[in-house]
């Protein structure tokens, strides 16, 4: 099945009980059993809830993948990841990631003994250098969180194949439509639900999705023995969200595309962070294994200060400044102090977030309209 079928149709059946084609909101916490141990799949809602079952079928075909599970929000499903490690193991991560995974890393994961090692994974070099005994996992974000770094998720599960260690790629920024990490040999790809899969603002959500049988016997464990699960309605959103997950990467990575060609001839712009451009340091492997190019940009000014950054942030209408992305509404935000804040400041200079740098979700409005926006924002 291609994939526009299969985000409209995997993994949902109508309701054997009634025919609904939409699959009930399953709002309950038990199932009543005939005896002891004999029920119909489902004991406790924590273990496993209908809604919830339906919406990973979903998500695994998405990513073409034999195993989803679906957790409370994207850093549940990333903290259950962690959670395959033990104290004294060590886990190589890019040097520009989402602020909160930077944050549950090394502000919580830290004490319990595992050590993070932060590197440039533009240079395959740089991560084998870090490679020890310890080593039990990389991992990879990609596009990068905010400066749209790209990272070759082949050459990062080379390496991780010869040193026998878990490959994980968080897939939130480009989806299972534009780029399937487990089809270039990654064990494990996370996802915030929340953006672009869920795709309305209206739901926190993350997933997980693998092909390995043991690791997906144990992350079934951990799920259901944390208890990190989502809620039915939260599935029944989400299932209704990814349905049509092609159309809106469609029309945002087209406004994308539109966008950053102002952004690049605006006379007030300097930097333009965007992997569809050539001149992006990553352009080509981006086109090597994402079939577009996405819908984040960021952007730093001539006037290269909080201040000016601050100053269009305040001016925009269409955009809305707000932390978040993947929404069919186009979102703007200020990395340093938002979805950033938790990196310390020296470690965000040393990854090249600039004072002035500005991120965008592009929607799925009118691309005139959104440049009209930034027109006015920018004078
Ligand atoms: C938002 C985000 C997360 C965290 O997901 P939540 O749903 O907010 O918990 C993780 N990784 C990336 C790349 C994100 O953008």
């Amino acid at each position: 099945m291609k994939f526009a079928t299969k985000a409209i149709h995997a993994g949902v059946e109508p309701d054997p009980s009634t025919g609904a084609i939409m699959t009930p909101i399953f709002q309950t916490s038990t199932f009543v059993q005939a005896s002891p141990g004999q029920h119909k799949g489902f004991e406790y809602a924590r273990s496993l809830n209908p809604t919830r079952q339906t919406l990973e079928k979903a998500l695994a075909a998405l990513e073409n993948a034999k195993y989803a599970f679906a957790f409370g929000s994207g850093m549940a499903a990333i903290d259950t990841v962690i959670k395959l490690l033990k104290p004294g193991s060590e886990v190589i991560c890019g040097d520009d990631i989402y602020g909160g995974s930077y944050r549950l890393f090394v502000r919580v994961y830290e004490d319990f003994g595992i050590k993070f090692h932060f590197t440039d994974m533009q240079e395959a070099q740089n991560v084998e250098k870090l490679v020890n005994e310890n080593t039990k996992m990389i991992w990879v974000e990609t596009p990068s969180n905010p400066l749209l770094r790209v990272i070759d998720i082949e050459a990062m599960v080379a390496i991780a194949k010869k040193h026998n260690l878990i490959s994980v790629v968080d897939n939130t920024f480009a989806t299972p439509y534009l780029q399937n990490p487990l089809e270039l040999g990654a064990d494990i790809v996370t996802h915030s639900v929340t953006k672009y899969l869920g795709g309305h603002s209206d739901v926190v959500m993350g997933a997980l999705m693998l092909n390995d049988d043991k690791l997906a016997e144990r992350l079934y464990f951990l799920q259901k023995s944390c208890g990190a699960v989502p809620a039915p309605f939260d599935c029944f959103l989400v299932l209704r969200g990814i349905k049509t997950l092609h159309l809106r990467m469609n029309a945002s990575c087209e406004n994308a595309l539109q966008v950053a060609d102002f952004l690049v001839n605006h006379p007030k712009i300097q930097d333009v962070y965007f992997p569809a451009l050539p001149q992006h340091k990553g352009h080509d492997i981006a086109k090597k294994q994402m079939r577009k190019f996405g819908s984040m940009i960021s952007f730093t000014l001539k006037d290269d200060t909080q201040a000016a950054a601050y100053r269009v942030l305040e001016k925009v209408k269409v955009f809305a400044l707000a932390e978040s992305l993947g929404g069919v509404e186009s979102l703007c935000c200020y990395p340093a102090a938002m979805t950033h804040a938790s990196i310390p400041a020296e470690v965000r200079k040393a990854t090249g977030i600039k004072d002035s740098l500005i991120r965008l979700s592009v929607g799925c409005e009118d691309a005139e309209d959104l440049i009209a926006d930034l027109t006015q924002a920018l004078q």
